[in-house]
């Protein structure tokens, strides 16, 4: 099978997780097209439709901005036996395998075309998980090294990869993931049976910060540690919200991840888990919230609105519910609140708290005129605050 072919392939089976802030734009209907790389650089139009053909995603760097990201695998074989996963072992269907000199070259075919500009490699278990880290490793290496690939390189570490392989990783990626997929060990053998929580899926991120903290940045990739993210695999097996964002808590807080992905649950036939039904996806969008709160904006745990079962409300904002238990009745006074406390009030994030903190050195924020001026939304802020003492007019929500 030619490389494009695996590609495809690898894009049309694989439900690789969000790595980066992801915004697939699908091409527009076209007619199937042959591009030969070595000739010609593809029509715009040709190039968007090999993009979707190959998955390929519109991902949003640190930074901001936006690159078309190749996702794909070195091998869609596997000997785990994940129940969610539609490369388990034993599941029917075609496998593809790059060798690592293969992958490099025809990714970088790719790049010099301008149908990609990024790779996140992932990769099924073969022969253990040491040397299929090994494999993606010599990839990163080969297309640093010998490609002179200088773009974004996402890396999977594989499942109790050892700490000189992270190392090594570390030196070639600008981003690093390990996917716990539950947030402890019982709801893992739920999903997961032959994964370790703690010593194959923690211990990793750990090794990755304990590197970050004790050895020197100018080793990593361009001069700096990679990042880290972790993926769970939300509402097939009965984990509350309190048990995810325990264990995101920690691992924001200690081992300084920069991300935690939360995906919905979807049954994939011929799985274990086929016959469970696909988990709601407001409940997801409360988790991004909820987990930002704990990265930006100093919330802990116990901030949090659960329910007797664990959960959080779906028909509220946990910032918004935090805000109307406690600012209520106490608003904040924007002239002379810490950023901390300007970062609990809905409506003000880190770039709002910012402009109210440098404008007060200018003058008093008098009425929500001055504060729309410095470009801090106020729809949702008013019933939380004060400006110079006074509480902003505004109009109780009906429902
Ligand atoms: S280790 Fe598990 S999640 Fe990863 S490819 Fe294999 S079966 Fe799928």
């Amino acid at each position: 099978m030619d490389s494009i072919l695996k590609f495809e392939h690898l894009a049309q089976n694989a439900t690789l997780e969000p790595a980066e802030e992801t915004s697939f734009k699908p091409a527009p209907q076209l007619p199937p097209c042959g591009i030969n790389f070595e000739d010609q650089s593809p029509h715009p139009s040709q190039k968007s439709n090999l993009q979707r053909d190959l998955g390929v995603h519109h991902a949003k760097m640190p930074g901001g901005k936006t690159i078309p990201l190749l996702k794909t695998m070195l091998t869609s074989a596997c000997e785990r036996n994940c129940y969610y996963c539609p490369f388990r072992a034993g599941r029917s269907g075609r496998r593809v395998t790059f060798k690592p000199e293969e992958l490099a070259k025809s990714f970088m075919d790719l790049y010099r075309a301008g149908v990609v500009e990024g790779l996140f490699l992932s990769s099924g278990i073969i022969k253990g998980s040491v040397a299929t880290q090994e494999r993606l490793n010599i990839t990163a290496e080969i297309l640093r090294k010998k490609h002179k690939f200088s773009g974004y390189m996402h890396l999977k570490v594989m499942p109790g990869a050892e700490k000189d392989q992270l190392r090594q990783a570390m030196r070639f990626a600008n981003r690093l993931s390990v996917n716990l997929e539950a947030p402890n060990d019982k709801r893992l053998a739920q999903l997961a049976p032959k994964k370790v929580f703690l010593e194959e899926l923690v211990r990793p991120l750990q090794m990755i910060e304990e590197i970050r903290q004790n050895e020197p940045g100018h080793l990593g990739w361009n001069g700096r540690w990679p990042s880290t993210t972790t993926q769970f695999v939300v509402g097939a097996v009965g984990e509350t919200d309190l048990e995810l964002l325990s264990t995101s808590e920690y691992l924001y807080k200690q081992v300084r991840i920069a991300r935690a992905y939360y995906s919905s649950f979807r049954p994939v036939a011929d799985t274990p888990l086929e016959h469970l039904p696909p988990s709601n996806r407001l409940r997801e969008h409360r988790l991004y919230q909820t987990s930002f709160l704990f990265r930006d904006y100093g919330f802990d745990l116990e901030d949090l609105p659960f329910t007797q079962e664990g959960n959080l409300p779906l028909e509220i904002d946990p910032k918004l519910a935090w805000a109307q238990s406690h600012l209520q009745d106490n608003p904040v006074e924007l002239n002379r609140a810490e950023r901390l406390e300007l970062l609990r009030v809905p409506g003000i994030g880190p770039l709002g708290a910012d402009s109210i903190l440098t404008a007060r050195r200018l003058g008093t924020l008098r009425d929500v005129d001055d504060l729309r001026y410095i470009g801090v939304q106020t729809k949702r802020l008013k019933p939380f605050v004060l400006l110079d003492g006074k509480r902003p007019t505004y109009q109780l929500s009906l429902w």
